[in-house]
């Protein structure tokens, strides 16, 4: 079989478990397309493990206790905690770190029989929209190397995007799976918040962090996502008590009547034009599925930009103290006392966005400010949350721009972290409110670049969403596209 690293999740569990291919086989057909680290989007590769863990694999599909996924591979973004390759995050201060155990996410999708192809690229600590804050090098976007792939998972996006994985992990804090996903023309979704264990992700911003599914369809998204999530009140105390839900159970539902609000807030004058027509394309299309476009309102969406880069920043502060070179990771060489190592020891190890984070949420937490920044932050937090509860009186679910433009070029907001953030904007209100949300393919927009379509659902409603963007795209092709020489 000459195309497996173009098949879906989906048809190569179907292949694995019919015998008509192996795990060894896919395994190291995707091992083979790694080689010479296409677009920089892994950071770890260890074949020796991939092909152990494809040989087991095969001996369970032989003997009949396969799970679901059994053989499928899958690459996790490097903030996922990982017993057999090196975890980074995507930072120096972690460089060569072997983590002791696997994070529960690497854990359930193991138990669901998925195979693991090594550890891939983002922005340090998944401080980023761009993937251009790695200490290990930005990843280039499959469909153009010259621009971005998103972030912060932009490894996850691009090894999807570019067929080196049929699946990846990423973690959605402020927009980081769906803006890569949007990026890159693939299918990502954020949970709830608290569906998916947070033990073993190494925490950002621990209010707002989440881990989900990137593939090429909400089909597949749904397979994984359903093998990820799941209490785990022990080790997360975020963690819902929730039992585990069979998101593909529910894949074949009608639209027929669904309300589908258009937030106005997400059509502004920032919205660049080609965004917005493929926006409208798909609008169409679920009109055409007999979904209702309703206008809604989500009137302080621009100040989740401020709100999020308060509180986000204020718990990264307090998250990044354990790096200090004493327990794990890089230490300073050269140091006087303890308090000199901890100097050195972080002013070498964390990057200059790691840096310019942690500055700015000591500051808004030190007395003097806290009531000023982080408490004021807080407080439009809670009507940011309140304004789609009003929404979603009128509606089903929220649909609008992933971002508002295409993937930019490689270096181009450089030296301007702020235009990074305000290109946050569409994607911070569901994470400031815990919502869940995912990117849908939606055609492509200026350089032929790809256009993700937003969709928000409101708590607990995955599979909602999972089926509106199955929905569409069993009537439309945009997410069977690929980049140019992957055929
Ligand atoms: N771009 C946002 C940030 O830099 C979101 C990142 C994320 O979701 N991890 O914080």
């Amino acid at each position: 079989m000459s195309d497996l690293h173009l098949l879906s999740v989906k048809a190569l569990a179907t292949l694995l478990k019919t015998k008509q291919v192996s795990a060894v086989e896919v395994a190291t057909r995707f091992l083979a397309r790694t080689g010479g680290n296409p677009h920089n989007a892994f950071l770890d590769i260890d074949s020796e493990v991939t092909l152990a863990q494809a040989r087991a694999s095969d001996a369970k599909l032989a003997d009949g206790t396969a799970g679901p996924l059994e053989g499928v591979p899958v690459a996790h973004k490097d903030v996922f905690v990982t017993r057999d390759f090196a975890t980074t995050a995507g930072s120096k201060i972690l460089s060569g770190y072997r983590s002791p155990f696997d994070a529960t996410v690497v854990q359930r999708l193991r138990t669901a029989g998925m195979v693991t192809l090594g550890k891939l690229n983002c922005d340090e600590f998944a401080m980023g929209s761009a993937n251009e804050n790695s200490a290990y090098g930005p990843v280039q976007n499959p469909w153009d190397t010259s621009r971005v792939p998103g972030g912060s998972s932009g490894g996850s996006a691009a090894a999807v995007a570019a067929g080196l994985a049929p699946a990846a992990t990423g973690t959605d804090t402020g927009g980081s799976i769906r803006q890569p996903a949007s990026f890159c023309g693939i299918t990502g979704i954020k949970p709830t918040y608290g569906r998916a264990s947070r033990y073993g992700m190494i925490a950002y911003a621990s209010s707002l962090d989440q881990a989900g599914p990137m593939a090429r369809s909400a089909e597949d998204c749904a397979l994984l996502l359903s093998a990820l999530c799941g209490a785990d009140v022990d080790r997360d105390a975020t963690s819902l008590d929730m039992p585990t839900e069979d998101f593909s159970a529910s894949l074949n539902q009608t639209l027929e009547g669904l309300r589908i609000g258009i937030p106005k807030e997400f059509f502004g004058e920032g919205l660049h034009p080609d965004v917005r027509a493929a926006v409208d394309g798909a609008l169409r299309e679920y009109e055409k599925l007999g979904a209702q476009l309703v206008p809604i309102s989500l009137p302080r969406t621009e100040l989740s930009i401020p709100v999020y880069y308060i509180i986000a920043p204020a718990e990264a502060s307090s998250n990044l103290s354990r790096f200090d070179g004493v327990k794990f990771g890089h230490r300073a060489k050269d140091y006087t006392d303890l308090v000199d190592m901890y100097k050195k020891t972080r002013a070498e190890g964390f990057g200059n966005e790691a840096k310019r984070r942690i500055m700015t949420g000591a500051y808004v937490l030190s007395h003097g400010y806290y009531d000023a920044y982080y408490l004021q932050a807080q407080k439009i937090r809670r009507m940011i949350a309140d304004d789609f509860q009003n929404a979603f009186k009128q509606c089903d679910v929220i649909a609008g721009p992933v971002a508002p433009s295409v993937a930019w070029k490689l270096g181009e907001n450089a030296n301007d972290p702020v235009a990074d953030y305000l290109a946050d904007i569409f994607t911070l209100p569901a994470s400031l409110a815990g919502l869940p949300g995912m990117s849908v393919p939606a055609g492509f927009g200026a350089h032929n670049m790809p256009v993700g379509l937003q969709l928000i659902g409101n708590y607990f409603k995955e599979a909602q969403l999972l089926n509106a963007a199955h929905q569409l795209q069993q009537a439309t092709d945009w997410h069977t596209r690929t980049p140019k020489g992957l055929q």
